[in-house]
């Protein structure tokens, strides 16, 4: 049997808030039992990249740890019997403030405020005893590319000790905000003693465990573009210079909303 490996990248699960980064609970059902229905079968991110090839493979991953992920997503994936990831900011987990970065901040003081709460340590443990890896998602989420070198070790080391202290279990990944990376942030999150890491679609050549592209799904994306984005052809495609630089121009217009 040929391998195939599928690695998604989500944020937030909500029924009511239209952030681009927020599916509705329905659609990552339909999204993922459709999966199940052509014989994926669930990991954690870091099997997924670092485990033997075979048979067709999906890790669902969020980003952020959104609190909405525990209480709407994992029942979802729970149903499937299948494990996800969850990329952690360190330095929101627990406070029960509303995250706020560029890209997200304009939803920080609005009616869907409670939206951008991350998860508390307990809720992220909850997850990790039903076999969900928890990662790093550094502990600001800064640029990391835009990091000096002894803000970047900190963003790096730090967050992935929290893990570690407050969850009893190796951290072993890293999702890089953005998606933003070079070779200067993957050499750090090397030292840093991290074995994977996430970015988002960019360039699909790599099989280097440290840069492994995800597929982003989106609020927009119905069952044709979910389909369209999981097809062997459109991910084939995306290895080519012309989606980075399409994806180059989404992740700037984001940012600058
Ligand atoms: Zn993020």
């Amino acid at each position: 049997m040929s391998a195939d490996l599928l690695v998604l990248c989500y944020h937030a699960v909500s029924e009511r808030w239209p952030a681009d980064l927020s599916v509705t609970p329905a659609n990552l059902e339909a999204q993922l039992g459709l999966l199940a229905d052509r014989g994926y079968r669930g990991v954690t991110f870091t099997e997924a990249v670092t485990g033997a090839r075979e048979g067709k493979a999906v890790a669902v991953t969020f980003d952020d740890a959104y609190r909405s992920v525990r209480t709407l997503g994992e029942p979802i994936l729970g149903r499937l019997g299948w494990p996800a990831t969850v990329f952690v900011p360190t330095d929101f987990a627990g406070t029960e403030r509303p995250m706020s970065w560029p890209g997200i901040e304009h939803w920080a003081d609005g009616e869907h405020a409670p939206e951008l709460v991350a998860m508390s340590w307990e809720e992220l443990d909850g997850l990790a005893a039903q076999g969900w890896e928890i990662g790093s998602h550094t502990c600001s989420h800064p640029r990391l590319t835009e990091l000096g070198e002894p803000a970047l070790e900190r963003e790096m080391r730090l967050s992935r000790a929290a893990c570690e202290e407050r969850l009893g279990r190796p951290c072993e990944s890293i999702a890089y905000p953005y998606g933003d990376h070079d070779v200067r942030v993957v050499d750090a999150a090397r030292r840093s003693g991290y074995r994977t890491g996430g970015t988002l679609p960019s360039r699909t050549d790599s099989h280097d465990p440290l840069r492994w592209p995800r597929v982003g799904i989106y609020h927009g994306d119905d069952l044709r573009r979910f389909k369209a984005k999981v097809s062997p052809l459109v991910r084939g495609l995306r290895a080519s210079r012309v989606w980075e630089a399409a994806d180059r121009l989404r992740v700037n217009l984001q940012s600058r909303r």
